[in-house]
């Protein structure tokens, strides 16, 4: 078998950014992005399918370039096409989470060739399932969010922030879901938080007995999270915005966090993400992928690589983030009772439905900043205030 071509599908997911703040828009639609999914055809006539996330469009780009290397070559070597391209982005200088963007949904498909030529789901091809149901946790900014998805079985959410976590949110939401769920906070790394200031949060976050504080600095300089790791007494999370082996190995390797969270779509597919776990797995640390920006397509990936690791912790799922995740594949997941089942079909189990991947054209490159909600970016308030605020304005910020 030969692989005869390689095709991308480049999305408008979310909110389209020109609509975003017309009157009436679906309060539904939360931020926009763009998804970036593949298919690897063979001249057999299976075809295999992948999502790359890292900058989908720039990716997109990678993924063509590298399409040359894989046609006319035998879709069953994996791990040696997978350095062949590794190889061949070395010109680039890597390129970083575009370069392993673009592997991650390359090598996806080849193991959805895979298991279609053999007629068996991935996870049975990893080794088998360690566990057949795979837990996830959902966002809650909310107590009615949290509420929602603790009726649909949800053991963990998580709450999002911009590095100024709002205490008293995450005291209601822990009222309103009671002692048995577990919370973790987002605090997206933004590039103005100071060590300090984390450490800070940190402190005040030891009281709720979070499941994990995530990305409390910005990733540039991980002697900042080390600061932090050394202060504070809640689990810390992070990696989301690192490629491959190699981006996670100084996270693991100097034990800064407790959970690993490589992006399904950037760190380099199945076969760098069960590597990252079990780098992980020799430092006591759990595998918590993220998924906050993908789309369906990497989070089947997700559930195939959490069923063969035995330190996987959850999933991230942001289950009502756009009714269109529904429309671009086939089948489509659904939670029960706080989980998701295990894709029995041969392959990923997952297909792509073009028509409506074609109903949304990709727009913008760049997400742009929520709508005047308050959650983050929002010129004139106090997330946007800390970049120029001194230490005395600051500090009440951070501790209101
Ligand atoms: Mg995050």
């Amino acid at each position: 078998m030969r692989i005869t071509g390689v095709t991308t599908y480049l999305m408008q997911a979310g909110a389209r950014p020109d609509l975003m703040r017309a009157k009436g828009a679906d309060a539904d639609f939360r931020g926009s992005r763009n998804w970036l999914f593949l298919e690897i055809e063979t001249d057999a006539g299976v075809t295999g399918v992948g999502e790359c996330s890292g900058w989908p469009r720039v990716v997109e780009t990678a993924v063509q370039d590298l399409s040359h290397v894989l046609i006319g070559q035998d879709p069953a070597r994996i791990d040696r096409l997978w350095a062949q391209c590794y190889r061949a982005i070395m010109g680039h200088g890597l390129t970083g989470t575009v370069g392993s963007g673009a592997l991650s949904g390359i090598e996806m498909a080849l193991w959805d060739i895979k298991g279609k030529v053999l007629g068996q789901p991935v996870w049975q091809l990893l080794g088998g399932a360690i566990r057949d149901r795979i837990p996830c946790y959902g966002h809650a900014h909310t107590e009615d969010e949290a509420r929602w998805l603790q009726g649909l079985g949800y053991t963990a959410l998580k709450t999002p922030f911009t590095g100024i976590v709002d205490l008293d949110r995450v005291a209601r939401l822990r009222d309103a879901v009671g002692p048995e769920l577990d919370i973790a906070v987002d605090a997206h790394g933004p590039s103005w938080m100071t060590p300090s200031d984390a450490i800070l949060v940190g402190r005040e976050l030891e009281a709720f007995d979070l499941l994990f504080y995530e990305d409390p600095v910005s990733p540039e300089n991980l002697d900042m999270l080390a600061r932090v790791r050394d202060a504070v007494a809640v689990p810390l999370a992070a990696g989301e915005r690192v490629g491959t082996l190699h981006g996670c190995r100084p996270h693991i390797e100097r034990d800064l966090v407790d959970v690993i969270q490589p992006d399904t779509g950037r760190a380099g597919g199945i076969t760098q993400m069960r590597k990252i776990a079990a780098m992980a797995e020799a430092h006591g640390i759990m595998l918590a992928p993220h998924s906050g920006s993908l789309g369906p397509v990497a989070e089947f990936a997700a559930l195939h690589v959490m069923a063969t690791v035995p330190n996987a912790l959850l999933l991230e799922r942001i289950e009502d983030d756009w009714p269109g995740r529904y429309e671009v594949v086939t089948p489509v997941l659904k939670i029960e009772g706080g989980a998701l089942a295990l894709p029995m079909a041969p392959g990923l189990g997952v297909e792509l439905v073009h028509e409506a991947i074609a109903r949304f054209p990709a727009i913008r490159n760049v997400a742009s900043g929520p709508p005047d909600d308050g959650k983050a970016y929002v010129p004139g308030t106090a997330e946007e205030a800390v970049h120029v605020q001194t230490r005395r304005s600051r500090a009440r910020s951070l501790r209101p």
